[in-house]
This record gives structure tokens, sequence and C-alpha cells, in this order.
């Protein structure tokens, strides 16, 4: 079972994160270790409805770049430097 968190959006201990995050970024491990898995869900959709509205291209760097900057505001997280 995945141990539980503190999630940093929604306030509750809930557990972490189990579905594997297609990120190979910061973001990946500062979601695991900030982000519940319920939270995770809901970005899930909203990411189908972002790369679905910017017409992204998943092959692209930049289209990864803006999914990213569009989960950390989703999901409340700092943007790092
Ligand atoms: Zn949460």
């Amino acid at each position: 079972m995945a141990p539980d968190i503190t999630c940093s959006r929604c306030g509750e201990t809930r557990p972490e994160i189990a579905s594997r995050i297609p990120f190979g970024s910061p973001l990946k491990e500062e979601a695991q270790a900030k982000i519940c898995e319920q939270c995770w869900g809901e970005w899930q959709q909203e990411q189908v409805r972002v790369i679905n509205e910017l017409a992204l291209n998943l092959g692209d760097p930049r289209s990864h770049d803006l999914i990213e900057l569009n989960a950390r505001q989703f999901l409340g997280l700092e943007e790092s430097e």
C-alpha cells in the first residue's frame, strides 16, 4: 500500500500517488511528495482538457513544458528555477 501524505493542494491526509507519473522532470518528485492520489487524478482529467484545448503535440518538448506549467498551476506547486 502507498504511504499516506498530507496533500498540499486539498490539505487532506491521503495515499500518495500510486499511478505512474509521465514526467521526467522535478515535478514528478514534487507531486509524489506533496500531492495525493485524488488530486493527481483530477489533474489527469484536466491534462486531457489542456492537451485538447491547446492542440499540443506530445512529440514536441515545448508541449511538455506547457503541460508542466499547467500542472503546477492546477496543483498549486511553486515554479522551481
Ligand atoms: Zn489532494
